[in-house]
């Protein structure tokens, strides 16, 4: 008998917190779909950059977004990030297209547009299977503010960036510590001071500190809040 969970599970947080690993994670336990926001901002700043489109001209890179065809899997087994077809998965977690993300995401134009198609690839999980584990900046405050469980992931500084490197590391690329530690910081102070959506935990959202915690612990938090809100179902016993 598999549990399945039942409504939306809103998991936000700044980088290096582990969001995406334990949502996917979590979303597998519960069987239930995933969405990482997240990579839909890096396909449109991909398609912005492979554009060759200046990062300091809003309107322009709303005309990319608009025209940018991305398409996002939501099997947290699998989850393919598309862009015009072709599988960007790998690309999008590069420097050039984590180093400009922050400006991109900063776009009111864009975050109307990601939002809908966001609400929309919800909407449709929830039809199929019933629950979805969602992740990003912005999802208990703005995407689904009525989420049946909202979690804001923290984690120090030096963690976060330490944990950056070790990813960096095991994809083969070389890269120096104080540089993440940089490079971390910065895009956290841009998501949160941007106008638009900045990243914040919702007032109603449980905050969990990962940073004495490893995935597994972090993964058991999160099922301990699934269940204490009754948002697991009998797959079996509801036939
Ligand atoms: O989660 P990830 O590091 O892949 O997100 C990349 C960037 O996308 C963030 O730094 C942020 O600028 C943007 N983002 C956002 N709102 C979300 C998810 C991501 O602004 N819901």
């Amino acid at each position: 008998m598999a549990a399945a969970l039942r409504g939306v599970v809103a998991i936000d947080g700044p980088s290096g917190t582990g969001k995406s690993t334990a949502a996917r994670g979590l979303a597998e336990r519960l069987g239930a779909g995933y969405l990482d926001t997240g990579a839909m901002y890096r396909v449109i700043t991909l398609a912005v950059l492979r554009a060759g489109t200046d990062l300091g001209d809003p309107a322009a890179i709303a005309k990319v977004a608009g025209s940018t065809d991305l398409a996002v899997g939501a099997d947290p087994v699998d989850p393919v990030v598309l862009l015009d077809d072709a599988d960007v998965g790998a690309e999008i977690r590069g420097d050039e297209v984590t180093a400009a993300v922050s400006a991109v995401a900063a776009v009111p134009e864009v975050r109307e547009l990601l939002v809908d198609a966001q609400r929309q690839i919800i909407e449709g999980v929830l039809a199929d299977v019933g629950g979805i584990v969602v992740e990003g900046r912005d999802i208990g405050t703005v995407v689904v503010p009525d989420a049946e469980l909202k979690v804001f992931l923290t984690a120090a500084p030096e963690i976060r960036a330490a944990r950056r490197t070790a990813q960096h590391s095991a994809a083969g690329r070389a890269v120096n510590h104080t540089d993440v530690l940089r490079a971390v910081d910065r895009r956290d102070r841009l998501d949160s001071t941007r106008a638009a959506d900045p990243l914040r935990a919702a007032a109603d959202a449980v905050e969990v500190d990962t940073s004495e915690l490893d995935l597994e612990r972090v993964i058991t938090a999160l099922l301990e809040l699934v269940a204490q809100r009754d948002l697991v179902a009998d797959r079996a016993r509801e036939g």
